[in-house]
């Protein structure tokens, strides 16, 4: 899933690539994809791409008179730049991955795309971003939030620390990989309870956040669209990295099941070398 160290890459690639460009025509091919009717696809053509930017995980393509393309693209979208289409042919709706199409003035463009039978991809087209369900909702970025800010937010929710870091209405941008990076780095548990924080243990959670975060965007930026991902895999130290060597202190990284997913960390790291119960796992079991 791509969160913001990716989302910031795909929107640095759309300013050096796109901005400027004219748009030829937007192609929706899957209809429930667009959550917006009015104003229509039809509305982009003609128009100039004057910017790309973000707001937490959210990408914002702006073209001019104020028109914006808001884009969530949950656990398995993505955005593909292409320099050239096959075909000048329209997408017909359907099954295939391609959600949305942009085609630009000089034959470029980017397709919205979503692999698997889960569709979730959302995109609006809006004339304010804050009218964007979600966008509206979202607390400070996870970047730019200052220590103050950062440790008022956490504080503000009580819950384990893995779950409020990812929720993007305490902060915005951080999902359920770069939580996992965030806290190794801290060396805290997921699990350990945000009220209960020390300030030491906040000042240090705030500049792992920030070093992970900001690390993660300086390897993105400046990649294609295309190898964002494999840029994004070779960087993580525990996540998605299960039974491998804890790349600090060797311990072999572990997994328990988290909400309607799992975490992967390290117990001689974050957890005094005692391995986290997965709850879900003994209910089973009783
Ligand atoms: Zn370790």
């Amino acid at each position: 899933m791509p969160e913001l160290p990716e989302v910031e890459a795909l929107a640095g690639y759309l300013r050096e690539r796109a901005v400027g460009r004219r748009v030829e025509r937007v192609e929706v091919a899957a209809i429930s994809a667009l959550k917006t009717y009015d104003p229509p696809p039809s509305a982009v053509a003609g128009r100039t791409v004057t910017g790309a930017g973000r707001y937490g995980k959210f990408l914002d393509v702006r073209f001019d008179e104020g028109l914006h393309l808001v884009v969530h693209l949950a656990r398995a979208g993505w955005l593909h730049y292409r320099e050239a289409f096959p075909s000048a042919a329209p997408l017909r709706p359907g099954k295939g991955p391609i959600a949305l199409r942009v085609r630009l003035d000089d034959g470029s463009g980017f397709d919205l795309t979503e692999a698997g039978t889960q569709k979730k991809l959302a995109a609006y087209l809006v004339t304010d971003p804050a009218l964007v369900p979600g966008v509206g909702k979202l607390g400070p970025d996870a970047l730019e939030a200052d220590l103050a800010t950062f440790g008022a937010r956490l504080r503000s929710r009580r819950g384990q620390v893995k779950g409020v870091l990812t929720d993007q209405s305490v902060l915005a941008g951080i999902g359920n990989a770069y939580s996992d990076e965030i806290l190794h780095a801290a060396k805290l548990s997921p699990f350990a309870i945000t009220d209960r924080l020390t300030d030491d243990q906040l000042a240090t959670l705030h500049a792992a956040t920030r070093a992970v975060l900001g690390d993660a965007v300086r390897r993105s930026m400046g990649q294609r669209a295309a190898e964002l991902k494999g840029e994004k895999r070779s960087g993580l130290k525990v996540h998605a990295r299960k039974g491998l060597p804890c790349p600090v202190c060797g311990d072999l990284v572990r997994e328990v099941s988290f909400a309607d997913s799992s975490l992967q960390y390290c117990p001689t790291c974050q957890t005094g070398g005692k391995p986290l119960a997965d709850r879900r796992l003994s209910r089973l079991v009783r």
